[in-house]
């Protein structure tokens, strides 16, 4: 199988780093005009840059604008009217207890991780069913189906997610656009490094370590028992991107090494 995405327009949210940027990666190489983004241009403008060094040929631009906001939504739809690939990436963890979490956090929460996803897909997915193919994928997480007690906030934006992609992929029905979410476990991201770098510094141990315990301690089933590199990640993404994968619509598709128990 090889995977040709020359002439879709791909938009990642998100993707100036971690898993986004190496999803925005892998659907430049194999052929999408790529779209990035992120909150502030300097970030964006490296990301682009890096992208056109490491994919050369490659056709990659940027958009700065925060899809955690409406008026930030909007302001993305307005430079990039139409796209064929939306990667609903961008999205935010913090370990709270319960107790400590205030309605604030809930919210912010739900605008970062679902908000700017239920927006994006409102804007892009008529003309996708216009055009009769498009491809929205959904970045969830394994804490949607194994609800963190340590996050039980970020958990239920996870899950929240499911049901959107499951109700888009609904209004598909003889289409051929499909509405999928991809659930990654523990992955080697920007974000998670700088969180397994305080719990080592916490603890007095390495990185490698601290990352090899939290796997063990944290998420004890899981049969990688390591963290996943973000290309893991992103090889699931491009593949339920591609033309090849047209009989998937509506799944929750697990990239998560295991971790959760039941088969289906
Ligand atoms: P990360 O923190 O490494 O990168 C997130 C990116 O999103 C950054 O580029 C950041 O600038 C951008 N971003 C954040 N808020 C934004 C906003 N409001 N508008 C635009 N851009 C914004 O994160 P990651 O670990 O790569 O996570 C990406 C996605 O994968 C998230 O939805 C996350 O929930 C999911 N996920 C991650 C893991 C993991 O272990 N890394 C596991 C399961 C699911």
């Amino acid at each position: 199988m090889k995977i040709d995405l020359s002439g879709k327009t791909a938009l990642v949210t998100g993707s100036t780093a971690g898993i986004g940027h190496a999803i925005a990666k892998g659907l430049a190489s194999a052929g999408a005009s790529v779209v990035v983004n992120g909150r502030t241009q300097g970030k964006v403008d490296a990301a682009v840059a890096a992208l056109a060094k490491a994919v050369p040929g490659s056709k990659v631009r940027g958009v700065a604008a925060d899809v955690s906001t409406g008026a930030g939504c909007k302001s993305l739809v307005a430079a990039l009217p139409d796209v064929d690939i939306l990667i609903n990436n961008a999205g935010i963890f913090e370990p709270k207890g319960f107790f400590d979490i205030p309605d604030e956090d809930w919210s912010r929460f739900f605008e970062v991780n679902v908000m700017s996803g239920v927006r994006l897909s409102r804007a892009y997915m008529p003309g996708m069913l216009k055009r009769n193919w498009g491809r929205i994928v959904f970045i969830s997480s394994e804490s949607a189906l194994n609800i963190p007690k340590e996050m039980i906030h970020y958990g239920t934006t996870k899950t929240a997610q499911l049901a959107i992609s499951r109700g888009l992929a609904e209004m598909t029905r003889g289409t051929a656009v499909t509405v999928n979410s991809v659930l990654p476990g523990p992955t080697m991201s920007e974000g998670v490094e700088t969180f397994v770098r305080d719990l080592a510094k916490q603890n007095g141990q390495s990185v490698e370590e601290a990352a090899a315990n939290f796997v063990k301690q944290h998420r004890p089933t899981s049969l990688l028992q390591r963290f996943a590199s973000v290309e893991e990640i992103a090889n699931m993404v491009v593949y339920i991107s591609s033309k090849e994968a047209s009989a998937t619509n509506g799944a929750a598709l697990r990239a998560e090494g295991g971790i959760v128990q039941t088969i289906a």
